[in-house]
């Protein structure tokens, strides 16, 4: 299962191809025909990109250069095309791969490449369990239950199936797709490269998005849910209350509620949390809440019902949701007041809304393996992505406005983005500059509408504190905003993994009561004293300023799988993870995000919980990441 398109045959003309060719991403085309064409000449040394830095347009290659580098991919598409070379197939592996991969992420980056190879394995699928339960344990009784259906559990459930372990899934919604399902805002769309956003294994080359849509996103999901087999194991509507876990047999129970209101007990001899970090909104405190008489709603919670147009809106928040509805309700509703606390981060990305260029789309249906080296091409350059500038230099007095040399040389960019931005409105510009260094919370992703909806006229851009909510709508010190509508785009509660879920482990050790608000796992994954509980997108796995968090799933659904190959092979009951083991990881990882920009500033955030913990991010790179989850050191855990 794949679900890639294969090239088609070239018959387009000289012109039709230089076009295209104007819109190439050229060092992974000169990595992708050289590979096809079976021509090293294609990557000459002087063509070796000089940066992976996807800021830096491609590769940092100089005019020339970009002329050279299309008169060879020219010469390479026209010979294809008019028979004189018969492209070859890609297979991911050999000394070729290895020397193009080499090419375009650089000499220093051999220590990426296996992890880099895996990505342009491309729509193979080499992290799939090359073992069956059949051939490992086959009259064993192994059950797992997944606990939620979106792009991590639907993962999880895939690989049990590749394994041949049964498993359910228990999805309180009626459908897949977990977040992308849930949230329905205006506007709504990833933040991440669409080629980059999807399983390595099943991805389509052909996203019509540089950063897909919401509903684009959900049909992905559907498709995966559909070809993968996955869906006929899901039990939709149905929402777990909770999991215990019995000493004697080494069991879950797990408690759930069924669509008609009723209680069934399910057994598993393992339980996969995938309920996410950003699943239960957060409503703010603030006093007054029930006292407004008209509507309110959530922005993960998008009520449809209302018709917007013509009235007047208040919007409460200014993040990574409020960014993208507001411009989009801003041109209907008749007024909308939106509440600033902190300004956000702006990172300029003009192709933010682009459909991907007809060109590119063109040379992913024509040039053999073009797709999967683009995708290595993003994947290389997000394995470090921007942590570089997020790193604390501790003999740095930035105070809270930066945290590096790096990072004040990117806040001072990303100021001169602001003012170009705000030039015309000084008033919004004094508002939008953040008063904490960037990377200490979510840079979004901006092309110029958030600046535009809050200069039209209708929109009022709020920075006193909020006092109350009233019957009519909003008080400040400041005086009263009449709105007919409110919207909270307040967040969710992140840290408060797992709940509402009651999980009680050994000895009748209640989770929740364990972490008492301060959520830790050894590698995001497994807790001591809940043996053969794993979670997914759990404490610690959320990533700011590099990659996609599929790769993170894709490499905890791969551990896991792992930890299950070890218990059936072994004959163990259960793993139980140690307390060295886990407390000496969650030190380190404390210890790395204080000296990154999020943990290093007072700035508030959803990275930490109410103890003012870092207790969401993971602080290193995607590399570090992959290495830890390649095999289970079964020395971290107590088999039972
Ligand atoms: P968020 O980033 O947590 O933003 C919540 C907003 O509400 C903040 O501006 C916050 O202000 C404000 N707020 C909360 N309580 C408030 C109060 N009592 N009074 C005034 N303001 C209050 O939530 P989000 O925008 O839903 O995004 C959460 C995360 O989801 C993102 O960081 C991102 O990881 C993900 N996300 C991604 C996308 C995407 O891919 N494009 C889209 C949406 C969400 P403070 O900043 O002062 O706390």
């Amino acid at each position: 299962m794949t679900g890639t398109t294969s090239t088609e045959p070239i018959t387009d003309g000289d012109d039709a191809i230089r076009r295209a060719l104007l819109d190439a991403e050229l060092p992974p085309l000169l990595a992708a025909l050289a590979i096809a064409t079976d021509d090293p000449a294609l990557l000459p040394g002087h063509l070796r990109p000089a940066t992976i830095n996807r800021l830096v347009p491609q590769g940092g290659y100089s005019a020339e250069q970009q002329d050279e580098a299309r008169s060879l991919a020219f010469a390479a598409l026209t010979a294809i095309r008019d028979g004189r070379l018969r492209p070859r197939r890609m297979s991911a592996g050999g000394d070729e791969m290895l020397r193009t991969a080499g090419f375009l992420a650089g000499t220093d980056a051999e220590r990426y490449l296996p992890l880099l190879m895996d990505e342009l394995a491309a729509p193979d699928d080499p992290a799939a369990p090359r073992w069956q339960k059949s051939e490992l344990a086959p009259d064993r009784l192994f059950h797992v239950v997944i606990v939620g259906a979106g792009m991590s559990g639907l993962l999880a459930g895939y690989r049990l199936g590749q394994a041949g372990i049964p498993y359910t899934i228990v999805e309180k919604n009626d459908d897949v797709g977990g977040t992308w399902l849930e949230n329905t805002y205006p506007g709504c769309r990833v933040d991440v490269s669409s080629h980059l956003y999807n399983y390595s294994f099943f991805k389509h080359d052909d996203w019509p998005h540089y950063f897909s849509s919401q509903d684009v996103l959900l049909d992905y999901f559907r498709e995966f849910a559909d070809r993968g087999g996955i869906r006929e194991h899901i039990r939709f509507s149905t929402e777990v209350m909770a999991a215990e876990f019995d000493d004697d047999t080494c069991t879950w129970t797990v408690r759930v509620r069924t669509p008609s209101g009723g209680t069934e007990l399910l057994g598993a001899q393992a339980v996969i949390s995938a309920v996410g970090q950003l699943n239960r909104p957060s409503y703010p405190r603030i006093e007054g809440r029930d006292d407004f008489t008209g509507p309110s709603f959530h922005s993960a919670r998008w009520d449809h019902g209302i018709d917007l147009n013509g009235k007047r809106v208040a919007v409460i928040g200014t993040g990574a949701s409020a960014f993208q509805f507001v411009p989009e309700i801003a041109r209907t509703v008749g007024g909308m007041v939106v509440f600033q606390r902190t300004a956000p981060w702006l990172g300029p990305t003009p192709d933010y809304h682009a459909p991907v260029s007809d060109g590119l789309r063109w040379l992913f249906r024509h040039v053999p393996g073009y797709a999967q080296w683009y995708r290595f091409w993003l994947f290389s350059s997000s394995v470090e992505g921007g942590l570089p500038t997020v790193d604390v230099d501790p003999t740095w007095q930035g105070g809270e406005r930066s945290v590096s040399a790096s990072n004040d040389e990117r806040r001072a960019l990303l100021t001169m983005y602001l003012e170009h931005m705000f030039a015309d409105r000084p008033d919004l510009l004094r508002a939008a500059i953040p008063d904490y260094p960037p990377g200490a919370k979510r840079m979004l992703r901006d092309n110029g509408v958030w600046a535009a909806a809050l200069k039209q006229d209708n929109v009022e851009l709020v920075t006193d504190p909020i006092s109350r909510i009233t019957e009519r709508g909003i008080a400040t010190a400041e005086g009263e905003y009449e709105a007919d509508v409110i919207i909270y785009a307040t967040g969710f509660s992140a840290s408060d993994f797992l709940l509402p879920m009651t999980v009680t482990g050994r000895d009748g050790v209640d989770l929740h009561k364990r972490w008492n608000g301060d959520a830790r796992a050894y590698l995001g994954m497994t807790v001591p004293g809940f043996p053969n509980l794993f979670l997914m997108y759990g404490p610690n796995t959320n990533i700011v300023v590099n990659g996609s968090i599929v790769f993170f799933s894709e490499c905890e659904a791969h551990y896991i799988l792992e930890c299950l190959r070890s218990l059936l092979h072994d004959g163990h009951r259960a793993l139980d993870c140690r307390d060295e083991a886990h407390d000496a990881y969650n030190e380190m990882i404390d210890a790395a995000n204080r000296r990154r920009a999020w943990g290093a500033s007072a700035v508030n955030s959803w990275y930490k919980n109410a103890l003012g913990r870092v207790s969401q991010n993971w602080p290193f790179t995607l590399m570090e990441y992959w290495e830890r989850t390649r095999t289970p050191d079964l020395g971290d855990y107590d088999p039972l």
